[in-house]
């Protein structure tokens, strides 16, 4: 049985191959960028830390459409060689079990809460934002530079 309470919502695979494609054209905003740590390049595509030398585009993602105030763009990561999409989708990561803000929005992308969780259980987090009926997602993000990890949806 799943008793899971969420379910993890990585970068779609066509966002992921789309950046690829563009990065090869030499675009000025899909830049290729050679990792030079392991843990400052997340791929939002497989939820993992590229290596250091692998090689990442820098592209800018609109984790929140346009045309609303709360609207919201920012430079996200993925592996520039195709990578395999994550797929525990009742599995928090673990690969960013630190370091993340999560952000409760509801259904018209208004920020309705949102909880630091530095050391804390995410799961435990995760749950206490989707205990608000008005809750429609929770958006990971990195507490330091800002940017768009993941989404969670209810399972
Ligand atoms: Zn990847």
């Amino acid at each position: 049985m799943n008793t899971s309470t969420f379910r993890i919502i990585p970068l779609p695979t066509e966002v992921a191959e789309g950046a690829r494609r563009i990065a090869k054209t030499g675009a000025a905003d899909h830049q290729i960028v050679i990792a030079d740590s392991p843990s400052g390049y997340p791929c939002r595509h497989c939820l993992r830390w590229a290596k250091p030398a692998e090689r990442v585009i820098l592209f800018s993602y609109a984790a929140i459409p346009p045309g609303q105030p709360y609207s919201e763009s920012g430079p996200i990561f993925v592996h520039a060689e195709p990578c395999e999409r994550y797929y525990a989708t009742d599995e928090y990561p673990a690969a960013f079990r630190n370091g993340r803000v999560m952000r409760a929005y509801n259904s018209t992308f208004h920020i309705i809460d949102a909880e630091f969780v530095n050391g804390s259980e995410p799961e435990a987090v995760i749950e206490r934002l989707f205990r608000n009926p008005a809750t429609a997602f929770v958006d990971v993000r990195s507490v330091t530079h800002g940017c768009f990890t993941f989404r969670v949806q209810r399972p």
